[in-house]
């Protein structure tokens, strides 16, 4: 017995037209897997809650599948999911390689069914890593993991305690003592040291700079890559950072790279702080985050690069809402 899915939308909620599209869904499935009408055991169809006029294992029968036990059922409404289609699911008694089928448009991630998915995303600071995983995040229903508040706590760890951030042995000495955890309250990620919440005080501008400097040594990388990795095992996450792509997450199901020009960058950076009520000057800003790019990218362990298969975006001219509709654009492309 295999299972063959299949999906489809009209334009308008007419008997007609729901007609029309299961003949041809079914027509589809039943060409694209070479099927005989009377292999097929049972068809299920689910219709999203526009739709009320017909319904589809009426117009199934109709078609022409006469032996096949058919049930039709109403899907819950899915905020942001496709409106007026039809899915159908095909129980078949033949041994094959199912061959899915998705007709107009009708290819499309439902949030509440995928299987479990990691998003890859890349980039330098202030590329609009952040915001465009928290849209993700919220829109497929899936975890945000901000790693870069991973590297910011060790860097803040480290001001806090005096510790030479130019001496290796000294940091991962730091490392083995770190009481660092990671917490999601209302849905938003919360960083702890030792048991405080630091998620506001690893934002301020001089713990950046430690952040990356710690960064660049293994025994850091290692420990907090561990703990991505685990994360990302037990769950669908999008993870922004540097290496995600590269080197924590290598087999990601996506991985992109987004990018922008430096002064775009450093500007947006500019309105983040100022709009939080720190005073900082774009110039230095802007230094920073060039010293920064420097310094993540040309570091011998898991550099800030872009990964094999990843797909790079340059966000310079593009608003948040353009970069989040090209990213779901190339997923559908690629599944
Ligand atoms: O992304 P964010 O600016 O918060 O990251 C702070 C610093 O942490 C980066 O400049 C980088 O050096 C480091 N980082 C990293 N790998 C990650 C995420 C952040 O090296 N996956």
């Amino acid at each position: 017995m295999v299972t063959i899915r299949g999906a489809t939308t009209i334009e308008r909620d007419e008997k007609e037209q729901i007609q029309i599209a299961v003949n041809e869904l079914l027509t589809h499935i039943v060409r694209k897997n070479d099927l005989n009408v009377s292999e097929i055991v049972s068809i299920v169809f689910s219709s999203t809650s526009d739709i009320h006029s017909y319904y589809p294992a009426k117009a199934a029968r109709e078609a022409g599948f006469e032996s096949a036990s058919l049930f039709s059922a109403v899907e819950p409404d899915i905020e942001g999911g496709l409106p007026l289609c039809i899915r159908a699911m095909l129980f078949v008694e033949k041994n094959i390689d199912a061959r899915h089928v998705y007709l107009r448009g009708a290819k499309s991630l439902r949030k509440d069914l995928t299987e479990k998915m990691n998003i890859a995303l890349d980039g330098p600071a202030g590329s609009g890593k952040s915001t465009v995983a928290k849209a993700l995040a919220n829109d497929y229903n899936i975890l945000y993991l901000d790693t870069g508040a991973m590297y910011r706590a060790c860097g803040l760890r480290a001001l806090r305690d005096g510790v030479d951030l130019s001496c290796e042995d000294s940091v991962c000495a730091m490392m083995e003592k770190i009481d660092l955890s990671i917490e999601y309250r209302d849905g938003k990620q919360i960083t702890l040291l030792d048991g405080e919440d630091v998620s506001e005080t690893i934002r301020e501008p001089n713990v950046s700079m430690a952040a990356s400097t710690v960064s660049k040594y293994p025994c850091v990388r290692v420990k907090l890559v561990e703990k991505q990795r685990e994360i990302a095992k037990k769950m669908s996450c999008v993870l922004d950072g540097r290496d995600i792509g590269s080197y924590a997450l290598p087999d990601a199901d996506f991985k992109f790279f987004l990018t922008a020009s430096s002064a775009v960058r450093a500007q947006r950076r500019y309105d983040e702080l100022t709009q939080k009520g720190f005073e900082v000057d774009y110039d230095a800003l802007k230094a920073e985050i060039e010293a920064r790019d420097l310094q993540d990218s040309t570091r011998e362990f898991a550099p800030l690069k872009v990964a094999d298969g990843a797909i790079v975006i340059d966000t310079s001219d593009m608003t948040v809402e353009e970069v989040i509709a090209e990213i779901k654009r190339k997923m559908q492309e690629k599944i």
